[in-house]
């Protein structure tokens, strides 16, 4: 659903207007997501030429305002230059310009840092914060990282096997973590206590592939705290104060939950029984 619509229903024609113009996406490898043999100038431009029927020159001279917005030191001259003639910061950089060249009212980030080293990583991430409140857009994040989501996000969904298992305000889901795998994501970040040679804690088993999802709980195989029930009846979606959301039979009711209760305590760190990822 966008703007109330379900884009679902959306002729091809529809969509080329949408995509690049109301929507617009950064992909996680700038190096790939440029085209070689153009100049990143001509990048930028063609989308402005494309939806906001600029001229060229128009649209080269915007091109060198939006190099500019991102952070890229000389733009007029960058804008000549190839993708090759640049760092991976830089391309990333260039890669958000084109995504911001139509003003998106929602701009999805898949992974836009992953391919950067901490340094650039870090200016991406306040670059994107500082355009998020410029242009008033928002961003949609997709990461692994759950220390890129406490920084970026306001809300967060965390998802498992192509399901939304815990969703709410990005505080409130750090604050009380409550879908087991959630809980899982969160113990498996190395922190700078414990024992030198502490094993880390990591998830047991590994993810299933989408055609063939387990029954009932897509989980639970790798839950430590399911019971029969899981294996056989998926989960609804169970309010548990606020807005905060979670997929887990667990919090059904308020009863289940003093049921289950016993079980909950934390999963040792240093387990090492089975197959884990
Ligand atoms: S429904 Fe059961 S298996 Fe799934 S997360 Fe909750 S306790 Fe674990």
């Amino acid at each position: 659903m966008f703007r109330g619509e379900d884009l679902a229903f959306k002729s091809q024609e529809e969509m080329t207007r949408i995509r690049g113009n109301q929507i617009a996406m950064i992909f996680q490898e700038p190096m790939s997501s440029l085209n070689p043999v153009f100049t990143v100038g001509d990048q930028i431009a063609e989308t402005l030429m494309l939806h906001q029927k600029m001229s060229r020159s128009a649209a080269m001279k915007e091109a060198v305002e939006l190099l500019r917005l991102v952070g890229i030191p000389d733009p007029a001259m960058r804008a000549k230059q190839y993708p090759h003639e640049l760092s991976g910061g830089m391309c990333q950089r260039v890669v958000i310009a084109i995504a911001l060249a139509c003003k998106p009212d929602l701009l999805i980030a898949d992974e836009p840092t992953t391919a950067l080293d901490v340094t650039v990583q870090a200016q991406i991430l306040e670059l994107l914060k500082r355009l998020q409140q410029e242009l008033g857009m928002t961003i949609l994040l997709i990461t692994h990282d759950m220390g890129v989501a406490a920084e970026m996000a306001d809300r967060i969904a965390v998802m498992y096997a192509g399901a939304i298992v815990e969703e709410g305000d990005a505080a409130d889901i750090f604050d009380r973590p409550s879908h087991p795998y959630t809980q899982g994501l969160l113990q498996s970040i190395p922190g700078f206590e414990g024992e030198r040679g502490t094993e880390l804690y990591t998830i047991r088993g590994t993810i299933p592939p989408l055609s063939r999802l387990p029954s009932g709980c897509r989980f639970h195989p790798r839950c430590p705290h399911a019971k029969d029930r899981c294996a056989r009846e998926e989960p609804g979606s169970f309010p548990i104060g606020g807005d905060h959301r979670v997929s887990c039979w667990m919090y059904e009711n308020d009863g289940a939950l003093a049921v289950w209760s016993e079980q909950l305590a934390p999963v040792q760190t240093g387990e090492t029984e089975g197959d884990r990822t």
